[in-house]
């Protein structure tokens, strides 16, 4: 059997089709500049590869240019669309309505863009992504979300609710909902199988260009750092994290922006980027700082800081901490911020086996022998749950 795993943002559209018997990525690659004047990448598992730039205008475009590829390119890898059992979708914002993955319909694609009140920037391209997807794919084939902020739907109120008058919970839904939860309930769960057991007081640590933490006691989530949207948190590429509230009115009069221009300055302009002049890409911001640039060296200071401080709450908001995980391109890659975050939980009984530390993109342990906590680097796979889940509904839809 099998799943097309389909990741869309407003201009670009990432795409996977995994065979679901020993989940081998049959194809995958990334249609960029939907909108814009179009290129795509084709990729198979035997070896085939194509780039190209083509006219994609539209989403439908992109999934047009996907399916050729698979079906009838040079390097196809099914021989007709049947091959497909089912499609499934990341969208990013499930709000209160959606705690669980979901098989599509009308109704759900008109509620995923009806959250436009709280996710402008996602969720409405994702609906029409959507719908054009089914266009191209038909209706008869089963569809499923996937929702970024699912995973952390079982945080307790007193974690999500922010201090602000509480009718614009109860009217508007402002509270935090975490997102990366496909993320995080990958590396908890392959966490659980590496150990034969789930940790009982977990920290996930997800840093890419967007970076969330998870507290996680006994597989649930029960706090997370990204909040109404994923501008909460941590210090990202272009995100500023967390930051006193009074800033935003603050500088909005100081440089006359209104809500748009204050969005871009704090979700695009900020961050890593803002703080070092130099880059929003953590490799560039440290070759910049082993240069001498000192906003550079800041900015990384910055991360470092930010996360041993995060983990420390954490381990609070749990009484402990049994495992700590790193995923995500930094959590993969960045061996010397994990080295030094190591060094500062030493407070926790957390030791480190540099050897093992030193390596990247792999599952292992980096934690030492007498390490009081585990600590271990998984890379992510949220295209795997997507395509789990989506088995899941599409089975049980025909149940
Ligand atoms: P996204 O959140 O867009 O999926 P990724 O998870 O791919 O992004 O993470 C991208 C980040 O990972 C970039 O900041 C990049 O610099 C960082 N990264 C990748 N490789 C390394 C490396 N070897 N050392 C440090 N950072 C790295």
């Amino acid at each position: 059997m099998n799943i097309l795993v389909i990741n869309a943002g407003s201009s670009s559209l990432k795409y996977q089709l995994i065979r679901m018997e020993d989940e081998t990525t049959l194809c995958k690659g990334i249609c960029e500049r939907i909108g814009i004047d179009g290129k795509y990448s084709y990729k198979t598992m035997t070896g085939y590869k194509v780039e190209k730039e083509a006219d994609l205008f539209t989403h439908k475009d992109a999934f047009d240019v996907i399916l050729h590829e698979m079906v009838q390119g040079e390097g196809h890898v099914i021989d007709s669309v049947n091959e497909i059992a089912a499609i499934g979708h990341r969208v990013t914002h499930g709000g209160d309505k959606f705690s669980h993955s979901v098989l599509v319909d009308e109704a759900t694609i008109d509620a995923i863009a009806n959250m436009r009140d709280i996710s402008p920037l996602h969720n409405p391209p994702q609906a029409a992504t959507i719908r054009a997807c089914r266009t191209v794919f038909g209706e008869a084939l089963p569809m499923a979300a996937v929702f970024d902020t699912a995973f952390h739907a079982t945080m307790p109120p007193k974690a999500y609710t922010f201090a602000i008058p509480y009718k614009y919970y109860e009217e508007h839904g402002v509270r935090r909902y975490g997102f990366h939860g496909t993320s995080h309930r990958y590396v908890s769960g392959r966490m659980a199988e590496l150990l034969g057991e789930m940790p009982h007081r977990l920290i996930t640590c997800h840093l890419g260009n967007g970076s969330s933490l998870a507290a996680i006691k006994d597989g649930k989530v029960v706090d997370t750092s990204m909040g109404f949207t994923p501008l909460d948190g941590i210090i990202m590429g272009t995100r500023c994290g967390s930051i006193d509230p009074s800033i935003v009115s603050y500088i909005a009069n100081l440089e006359n922006l209104h809500e748009r221009g204050m969005n871009r300055l704090l979700n695009n302009e900020s961050g890593l980027l803002g703080v070092s002049g130099v880059s929003s890409d953590f490799r560039d911001v440290l070759e910049a700082a082993e240069n001498g640039k000192e906003r550079a060296q800041l900015a990384a200071d910055m991360l470092e800081y930010q996360l041993v401080k995060l983990i420390g709450s954490y381990a609070a908001a749990l009484g402990g901490v049994d495992a700590i995980l790193f995923t995500g391109g930094i959590g993969e890659n960045a061996m010397g911020l994990r080295e030094q975050v190591m060094h500062d939980l030493a407070y926790l009984g957390v030791t480190a086996d540099l050897a093992a530390n030193n390596s990247r993109g792999e599952e292992v342990r980096i934690s030492g022998a007498d390490s009081k906590v585990e600590v271990w680097v998984i890379p992510t796979n949220e295209e795997l749950v997507i395509a789990r889940e989506t088995v899941r509904l599409a089975k049980q839809a025909k149940a």
